[in-house]
């Protein structure tokens, strides 16, 4: 992965078809729009102030706008001056529970409440590709679906959003492909960063009981100790990991918490172990998740002891479909410049909860780099920290690359 690229690359078109130039013109009025969300957070499914924020900012532009009913969503739809194919461009809205340290000048009013995760950029740069893509309407052949979606950290905002129809537009046409972006610190502002296939794992909870039997520390024989047999639990399943997951489909299991015990002389009735695994493909994630219970269950009869097993299922894997993928990348090398579009030498084992749209249409999801020019410390707080700060300036090419992204895909389907 290089991180050799520049922040303004030249593309050499025209003024008037350049995405890149007319982002960057936008950029103030999206700069402030973001900078009003970054003080305004809000969590989960109900967002509010950011909902109207947003509905303001498409006011004036020939959008067909809908609002969620069990959630803050908004979707709005362009229509293009011909017929053609429907591309759905999505945008989170949520922030994350926790303190801004920051001290930027428009760091959170909110206690507790924090867009630590760079949504607030997504959703403003998104609303700066519905305004570019507005204006280049007769470029456009076909509609551009633009999804802005609540609780993306935790809830699956986009589940409900497809159950709610985003996936469909008011007239019954369905959507064809979708994209969206992640902003990180991790790269150079202004860069592209995707790959073809697993791009985000898969994210499952675990929680396991051993339930055995209490009584005096001194007297192990006449009880049932828990403990010994949660800690042979925690080592099976390493070896679960690595001696039965295939290496280049990988798989992560961490055991995070531990829970037996209220003093040193008693054992304990039962232990507890709660942790997570992750995995790239839903082969992967079935078979990890049956030897999950199958250790845990094998494991407890071989002592006596009884299993609860609690297996909870969070976000699929995220998959970026191939020609996709090679399309954005063709797309944004061609209209913005080649030096900004890198290969993602490997996928992230976080989750992604756009993983839903894309296990129902083909797309894509990129990382867009947004770190500082000179960043002041070597490690630099990314997604999740109570000190990340994004370069805003990568801005103009996110909301450049969503329109990229459209106009290739209306262009493409329609043969022009
Ligand atoms: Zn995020």
């Amino acid at each position: 992965m290089s991180e050799e690229a520049t922040n303004s690359p030249a593309t050499g078109l025209p003024e008037e078809n350049d995405l890149l130039a007319r982002a960057r013109r936008m950029l103030p009025g999206i700069v402030s729009l973001r900078r009003a969300l970054h003080r305004d957070p809000e969590l989960g499914r109900h967002l509010p102030r950011t909902q109207e924020r947003v509905l303001e900012s498409l006011e004036d532009l020939p959008l067909h706008v809908t609002t969620g009913t069990h959630l803050s969503s908004v979707t709005a739809v362009l229509e293009g001056a011909r017929p053609g194919p429907t591309v759905l461009l999505r945008a989170d809205m949520d922030a994350l529970p926790q303190h801004e340290d920051t001290g930027l000048d428009f760091a959170s009013r909110v206690p507790g409440a924090m867009h630590a995760c760079g949504h607030d950029l997504h959703t403003a740069m998104l609303v700066g590709a519905a305004r570019l893509l507005a204006e280049r309407r007769e470029e456009l052949a076909g509609r551009v679906v633009f999804m802005f979606q609540p609780a993306e950290e935790s809830g699956g905002g986009a589940a409900d959003m497809i159950e709610e129809g985003v996936l469909t537009t008011h007239d019954g046409d369905s959507v064809d492909a979708a994209f969206a972006l992640h902003v990180t610190t991790r790269f150079e502002a202004g860069t592209l960063h995707l790959r073809p296939g697993p791009m985000f794992a898969a994210s499952d909870r675990i929680r396991l009981t051993v339930r055995g039997q209490s009584g005096h520390a001194s007297a192990p024989h006449l009880a049932l100790d828990p403990i010994p047999v949660a800690c042979e639990i925690v080592q099976a399943l390493q070896s679960l990991v690595t001696r039965t997951v295939n290496i280049f489909d990988p798989a992560v299991l961490t055991i995070a918490r531990i829970e037996a015990g209220t003093t040193n002389n008693v054992i304990p009735e039962s232990a507890e172990l709660h942790g997570t695994f992750r995995t790239l493909t839903p082969d992967t994630r079935r078979q990890v998740r049956a030897g999950i219970e199958r250790v845990a269950r094998h494991i407890c009869a071989a002592h006596g002891a009884e299993a609860g097993i609690e297996l909870t299922e969070s976000y699929p894997p995220l998959h970026n479909e191939p020609a996709f993928t090679a399309a954005v990348e063709k797309a944004v090398a061609a209209r913005l410049g080649r030096d900004i579009v890198y290969a993602l030498a490997e996928p992230v084992m976080g989750s992604e909860d756009f993983a839903y749209v894309l296990e129902r249409i083909p797309g894509a999801m990129a990382f867009l780099g947004a770190r500082l020019p000179d960043p002041p410390t070597q490690n630099v707080p990314d997604m999740h920290s109570n000190r990340v700060v994004f370069d805003e300036a990568a801005m103009a090419t996110g909301i450049a690359v969503h329109a990229a992204v459209a106009l290739q895909h209306s262009r493409g389907a329609s043969g022009a």
